[in-house]
């Protein structure tokens, strides 16, 4: 039983909207101080909401069909638990490497969203240079 961050009450399980269901299983609300607590996909917990480079953290991913027999695949227990979950395979051309990724951008908005922090990742990116 999960209980209220806020008052310790007993959460209920609820609808979610559009976007919640893109990020959580499931939300749960607050019976007594209505309280909206969610319960993060865990890919969404660990890696973030969209396709994005393991390495460099951009998102401008190229999707590949097939495995580039050159460069290299990521290594690593969670790209093999995404391979065997048949996620897409993706490639960033930055670090030359290929990873498998679940996540889709599956809404316009999320397109949108996923630009957007595009260019807000080039910025980081560009700060940390060296
Ligand atoms: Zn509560
Ligand atoms: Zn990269």
């Amino acid at each position: 039983m999960l209980h209220c961050p806020t008052c310790q009450g007993r959460l209920r399980r609820v609808h979610r909207n559009f976007a919640e269901k893109l990020l959580y299983v499931a939300m749960y609300e607050c019976g007594k101080c209505h309280t909206r607590k969610p319960d993060p996909r865990w890919y969404a917990l660990y890696l973030g909401d969209y396709p994005r480079c393991p390495r460099c953290g951009t998102y401008r991913l190229t999707r590949l069909a097939t495995r580039d027999k050159i460069d290299q695949m990521l290594k690593g227990p969670v790209n093999w638990v995404q391979f065997m979950w048949g996620a897409d395979l993706y490639h960033c051309r930055y670090c030359r490497v290929q990873f498998y990724d679940v996540r889709k951008p599956v809404a316009p908005e999320v397109r949108e969203k996923a630009a957007a922090a595009v260019s807000m990742g080039a910025a980081a990116q560009g700060s940390e240079a060296e």
